[in-house]
């Protein structure tokens, strides 16, 4: 009964000259001079509709990479019945074969299959290679072999039994299939969505981003080639809308694996209220959905650090994490100084294509969001309450680029204070040393959000005082660190209110929702 221990996936560095840095770099322009066509994936076989989207580069966005197929009702349909002709099967395999198989998809990703999967992100969702080894490597094969070990957990987790009975659980999956919708910013997400579920013995179906297409394929291959059986995990993509209705009609709709925006999830939670009598169960519904995180900063706080939190946390990854810091209160006697070194920091970031190894930041993932991005920045340009003090210019002839860009308003309510942007923006209110228990209850009451935030300090008193105030303003709380990267294994992750279900990705709690547990009790 015993699983390999699960260890954290080293984080490689790619150093100029190195092995990894070469073979990663020969990948992309590999796979960015081949375009590629990305069927529907049913009962283990492409499908393709004939109806298709093309997939371009973000900081390229000229350039094609490729098409997909959208689906009709019927492939959809299709998907949810084949689905459920391979439940039985998959339901029964014993728990180690399907241990196994996301066991072998994990060392497939850190060896043979690392250049492809970081490069492909890399491509198509514009990531740089530190950002997509994080990510599509390392947090994925984290993810895979962690479930395993929660899994096995779970599954030895018995109650008390007396001479007279035995009682055991049984472990079932879910009975239906899982419907698993994921995001365009995290490679990681998007596989852990459906493979979490899965693994806890459940059939899915698949709808990746449209901008997360290119490196879902690279995932589905590689889970096909781990073992994963046909109709196990289905993908179709296309309209939204349509494949959600379809499948949330289907009585046999048992669970909803969500990361995305507040209120696609909010819609999915009423249709599913609609259908309700219709379902064979009620459905699992778990959600990852948004954040305004902040970071609140004591006048005791250590001011270099306050400023490298503030760089990193609301920059890296070009600002496009659920986590990543968007709202800042700073102590008015430390925020010179801050000040200053966020200037200098900000101004070390190098941007543009993840090609040239070298760039810290690259290209937002579309048009839509490039332009939402520019509008804010713009209006924070006119506007009188708020000051741009380094970034706010922004180019998509080539790339969708927007520079890191620092606001600082003296209104605590200024829009960007409170609305979700997701990109590298990041807004500041500079509080009088006087006001910090006043500031503490506008950090808790500001956004409607709750999934990350930090608190610095130097002084202990202080740090319990913040704690305590903001108990349910973060899901995952940071004190005197930036408030991103949550590692699988070590900080489970997810948040509440408008952030989502805190279910937390990464850790027993999350599978324990793709289960539906037999209580047997037997005498003798
Ligand atoms: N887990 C990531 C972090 O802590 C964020 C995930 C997300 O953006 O959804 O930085």
């Amino acid at each position: 009964f015993k699983v390999p221990v699960a260890v954290n996936e080293p984080v490689k560095d790619y150093a100029p000259g190195s092995l990894e840095r070469a073979e990663v770099a020969k990948t992309y322009k590999k796979m960015y001079d081949k375009t590629i066509d990305v069927p529907l994936f049913i009962n283990g076989k492409d499908v393709k509709t004939g109806d298709t989207a093309t997939m371009s580069c973000p900081h390229d966005h000229k350039h094609i990479l490729g098409t997909y197929h959208n689906a009709e009702k019927k492939h959809v349909e299709k998907a949810i019945s084949t689905a459920l002709e391979a439940r039985t099967k998959w339901a029964e395999m014993p728990w180690e074969q399907r241990a196994g198989i996301f066991l072998r998809a994990a060392e497939l990703i850190a060896g043979p299959y690392r250049a492809k999967i970081n490069a492909a992100t890399m491509l198509a969702q514009s990531k740089t290679i530190y950002q997509a080894e994080i990510d599509a490597a390392c947090e994925l094969i984290d993810f895979l072999r962690f479930n395993v070990q929660f899994m096995t957990e779970i599954y030895h987790e018995q109650p008390a039994s007396t001479s007279g009975a035995w009682n055991r659980l049984e472990y079932r999956p879910l009975e239906g299939f899982v419907y698993a919708i994921t995001p365009f910013n995290f490679t990681a997400i998007a596989a852990n969505l459906p493979a979490s579920a899965a693994l806890m013995g459940n059939v899915v179906v698949w709808k990746p981003s449209d901008s997360q297409v290119f490196s879902a394929k690279v995932i589905l291959d590689i889970f096909k080639e781990a073992g994963v059986p046909d109709g196990v995990i289905n993908m179709v993509m296309g309209d939204p809308v349509m494949i959600t209705d379809t499948i949330l009609a289907s009585p046999d709709f048992s669970g909803i694996h969500f990361t995305g925006s507040t209120n696609v999830f909010k819609d999915i939670w009423q249709k599913i209220g609609t259908n309700i009598h219709n379902y064979k169960t009620y459905p699992r519904i778990v959600g990852e959905t948004g954040g305004k995180d902040f970071i609140v900063a004591h006048k005791t706080a250590n001011p270099q650090q306050v400023a490298t939190a503030i760089a990193r946390g609301a920059f890296e990854f070009q600002g496009q994490k659920c986590s990543a810091a968007s709202r800042c209160y700073i102590s008015e006697s430390i925020w010179e100084k801050v000040e200053k070194y966020l200037i200098a920091d900000v101004n070390s970031f190098k941007m543009g294509s993840p090609e040239d190894m070298g760039n810290f930041i690259t290209a937002v993932i579309h048009e839509g969001s490039f332009d939402k991005l520019a509008s804010y920045i713009d209006q924070a340009k006119k506007d009188k309450k708020a000051n741009i003090i380094v970034g706010g210019n922004y180019d998509k002839s080539e790339g969708y680029f927007i520079e890191p860009t620092v606001i600082v308003t003296k209104d605590p309510n200024y829009t960007t204070m409170s609305t979700e942007l997701f990109g590298p923006v990041v807004t500041i209110y500079v509080f009088e040393d006087k006001k910090w228990e006043e500031t503490l209850e506008l950090v808790d009451n500001t956004s409607e959000y709750a999934l990350t935030g930090a608190v610095f300090s130097e002084d202990r008193y202080e740090l319990e005082v913040a704690i305590k105030a903001l108990k349910n303003a973060a899901g995952n709380f940071y004190v005197n660190d930036k408030p991103t990267g949550a590692v699988v294994g070590q900080q489970p992750f997810g948040g509440a209110r408008a952030s989502g279900t805190n279910d937390k990705a990464g850790s027993k709690l999350n599978l324990l929702r793709w289960i539906s547990p037999r209580m047997i009790k037997e005498t003798f």
